[in-house]
């Protein structure tokens, strides 16, 4: 069983094994940004790939996408990100921090404040916040904030080369939107229809106010986003049937039950849009061991698709009038619904709506680190500390190690063969430096499932020493027999 443990430990042991360092090290760093080393590269890799083959490989009613990071700014205006994406923080008048007001803790809590939503930032402005006996994280201060105020998440950038050319973009703060804004360049070419599934992996960006633990929460991060479309009145089943199926990826690819939980989002914290919200939590070892989103579902009704098609009444001369979206009037609205171009036919029943969408929307960097901790374990051996990341198979960046017990007697040949012919079906390592109880040692750190080494007796029975990392049970395995073994083992 992983033990509760600090994040200093698997901080330490991602930089010392190379799963992921500070990013721009050699200057200082850059706060907030990190780098997956080789480790963590090929870890990384396996959680998007077990993601896309729940979410898309084995289903047959949902289909991938892959959209660029700048979009056009309309995308943002309509889905609302441009005007109300946004924290509301104060500054500290002694030290000038700036804070989220949500994370800050009262006085009497003496510690900080975990809760980690961000504010609806309409109905947030609108309330009276006392901050009175708020305490400052970075000065202790209590009390001296200045006024609430909005802070926007996205980043700007400029495309084009001249200044009168030039326009300004968003970098994405989601994946989302990319899916919205193909919803009808996917219907018309492909088959799928409603119910039906896009789903997409990529990078998002958002200027956080603060930035936490690790890898957890991080101004660029990856995300992987699936919108699922639906018939309205089929909302609330498809709600719970991705509930479940979400929940159950984390449990399948070996996070302890004890550590994942849902929480349901109060009335009031949902978006006016949303008919309901759950996240996904993992009890991380951070703050106090404290419950944190690792993913969130939500049925967003119809809300984005309608946003949508508002936006593009505003850009294109379809119907009769151009404007802005506010100007759309109830008539106009009505038009779109039965006629617009994000509406679906549905040929069955004969009757033409705008779907309603469940997204769950998971953090590819946040899963890596839960995996990353509920993998971790230290375990008395022999009078010495083992330190271990016990793995699903699947998400084990490294296989199997192959190794000579010595460099002679024509073992690193025998070795080095059986890695050839392993490579191209498993992320395997060959190792021949130092003793082979350091070598196992090395590989537990790393999370390698099986150890395999050639040592005197495979030269007499063609058998080598197959070492489970988890038990560091060794059994003996004809080589010929070893593929076939860890093909099943590692159900690959
Ligand atoms: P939070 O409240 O934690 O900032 P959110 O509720 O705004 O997150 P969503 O917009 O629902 O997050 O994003 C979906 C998922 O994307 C989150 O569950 C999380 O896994 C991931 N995510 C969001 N923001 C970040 C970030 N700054 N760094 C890393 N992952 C993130």
């Amino acid at each position: 069983m992983a033990k509760l443990t600090k994040l200093d430990d698997i901080v330490s042991l991602c930089k010392r094994r190379g799963f992921i360092y500070q990013s721009s090290e050699i200057y200082g760093g850059l706060a907030s940004c990190y780098d997956y080393g080789p480790l963590g590269a090929e870890l990384k890799r396996n959680v998007r790939d077990a993601w896309w083959k729940a979410v898309v490989q084995m289903r047959d009613d949902i289909v991938g996408l892959d959209c660029s990071i700048l979009m056009h700014p309309m995308v943002w205006k309509a889905s609302g990100h441009a005007d109300k994406f946004a924290d509301l923080v104060t500054v500290c008048k002694k030290c000038n921090t700036r804070t989220r007001i949500d994370h800050l803790a009262d006085k009497s809590d003496g510690d900080a404040a975990e809760h980690t939503e961000h504010v609806n930032i309409e109905t947030e402005a609108a309330k009276e916040h006392d901050l009175s006996n708020k305490v400052c994280p970075a000065c202790q201060a209590v009390g001296k904030f200045g006024e609430p105020m909005a802070f926007k998440l996205m980043f700007e950038t400029q495309m084009g080369a001249n200044a009168d050319d030039q326009m300004t973009l968003w970098l994405r703060p989601e994946t989302a939107q990319g899916i919205f804004a193909n919803f009808r360049n996917v219907l018309d070419s492909t088959r799928v229809k409603v119910p039906f599934g896009i789903a997409q992996i990529g990078k998002s960006f958002r200027n956080e106010v603060t930035t936490k633990a690790f890898i957890f929460r991080t101004r660029e991060f990856e995300q992987a986003e699936l919108e699922f479309f639906c018939a309205p009145g089929t909302d609330e089943d498809w709600y719970e049937h991705w509930k479940q199926q979400r929940f159950n990826w984390y449990l399948d690819l070996g996070i302890q039950k004890e550590n994942l939980r849902f929480r349901d989002h109060d009335p009031d914290e949902l978006a006016h849009y949303a008919k309901a919200c759950v996240d996904v939590e993992y009890k991380f070892p951070f703050g106090s061991g404290d419950w944190q989103e690792l993913e969130g579902v939500a049925n967003r009704t119809d809300y984005d698709l309608r946003q949508h098609q508002r936006g593009m009444r505003t850009m294109n001369d379809w119907f009769e009038s151009k404007g802005d979206l506010s100007k759309i009037t109830l008539k106009e609205e009505a038009e779109d619904y039965h006629k617009g171009p994000l509406s679906f036919f549905d040929e069955q029943n004969k009757e033409r709506f705008i779907p309603y969408v469940i997204e769950p929307s998971a953090g590819v960097d946040r899963s890596t680190l839960a995996f990353l901790v509920d993998a971790y374990d230290e375990e008395e051996v022999k009078g010495a500390t083992r330190s271990v990341l016990r793995f699903h198979p699947h998400l084990a960046p490294i296989k199997a190690a192959i190794f000579p017990l010595v460099k002679k007697d024509g073992m690193p040949e025998i070795a080095t063969k059986l890695y050839d012919d392993l490579k191209g079906n498993f992320a395997c390592f060959y190792d021949q430096k130092g003793a082979v109880g350091r070598r196992y040692r090395r590989q537990d750190e790393a999370g390698t499932p099986y150890c395999l080494t050639i040592d005197g007796q495979t030269k007499e029975d063609n058998t080598v020493t197959v070492r489970e990392r988890d038990s560091m049970e060794q059994s003996r395995i004809n080589i010929d027999q070893i593929k076939a073994y860890l093909r099943e083992k590692l159900d690959l």
